[in-house]
């Protein structure tokens, strides 16, 4: 009784139906099952489908194949992100109404075309911790008549995060880190992503936004992921401080890398888990494949 009543520690494993399964993921999820066993804890699983154009159901049943084989369980049902867009909604209507987003309408071309333009002229634009180009003021500072007749129009857009006035309202934030890389108490820095997308024109709702709504509704106390999302905490833990959701402890493991030294990735078939258990491989062999 005083057993059950004791809150044990929640883990997750959160791939995206939008590709076979890899090496890379196998990992993850190893490490997530281990580390849950090891902690007396709970694995859920949870499947990142808001990208309804890249995601199939064919892809997620090979996401269930694949772990079945693995031997890796998971609490019954996964949650499937597009059955909860109300979810992600209610968290973004919340930021909305304090002012804290706004709807931009440029396009992928046209940012591309704004940056390319500023290089021409010499002018280096800032760049995301992944590399991608910070989005431009434009939308940010239109006026608030522009943006209402650009609203009822129809045109389509996303919400991005005004990071700056976000930043003024929260004090300095950290989050606790277990995994491969830097360990410790680390300094979040979200002003390096520039204004998030919370929602996308053709998604409602966007990476970051989701992944932190869930990790709270599901009451995730431990996040294991690859370093690929290391930086990408500090966007997390703002929202979390926004929103009034805990911060559970962050392990990033590190990542399997290809023969080329890069991160697998989800069209190579040679590193996918069913094409290696066609080819007869074993889990033990998979295990030892990812250094287990
Ligand atoms: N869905 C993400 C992926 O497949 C993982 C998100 C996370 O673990 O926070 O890369």
């Amino acid at each position: 009784m005083i057993e059950n009543l004791r809150q044990k520690p929640v883990f997750r494993f959160a791939p995206s139906p939008n590709g076979p399964l890899h090496l890379g993921h196998a990992f993850s999820a190893f490490v997530n099952r281990d580390m849950a066993n090891a902690a007396g804890g709970r694995l859920l699983l949870r499947i990142e489908d808001i990208d309804l154009a890249r995601c199939t159901p064919e892809f997620e049943a090979g996401i269930y194949a694949d772990l079945n084989w693995l031997g890796i369980g998971w609490e019954m049902p996964a949650r499937r992100q597009s059955e909860h867009f109300a979810d992600y909604q209610a968290a973004l209507d919340r930021l909305v109404a304090r002012g804290l987003a706004y709807p931009s309408f440029l396009t992928r071309g046209e940012v591309k075309a704004r940056v390319l333009a500023s290089q021409d002229t010499g002018a280096r634009w800032p760049r995301d911790p992944d590399g991608s180009p910070l989005y431009p003021p434009d939308d940010r500072d239109r006026s608030e008549a522009n943006r209402q007749r650009l609203l009822t129009s129809g045109r389509k857009h996303a919400w991005r995060l005004d990071m700056e006035k976000t930043l003024a309202l929260v004090g300095k934030l950290s989050w606790t880190e277990t995994g491969d890389g830097e360990k410790g108490e680390i300094a979040a820095d979200p002003s390096a992503w520039g204004d998030v997308v919370l929602s996308r024109s053709d998604a409602p709702s966007s990476y970051h936004l989701s992944v932190v709504v869930d990790d709270a509704l599901q009451a995730v106390t431990h996040v294991v992921r690859g370093l690929d999302l290391f930086h990408a905490t500090s966007v997390h833990r703002l929202l979390q401080a926004l929103l009034d959701l805990p911060a559970p402890t962050y392990h990033h493991h590190r990542l399997i890398v290809g023969s080329d030294g890069r991160k697998l990735s989800k069209s190579e078939r040679d590193t996918g888990l069913a094409e290696l258990r066609d080819k007869g491989q074993s889990v033990a062999d998979i295990r030892h494949l990812v250094g287990l």
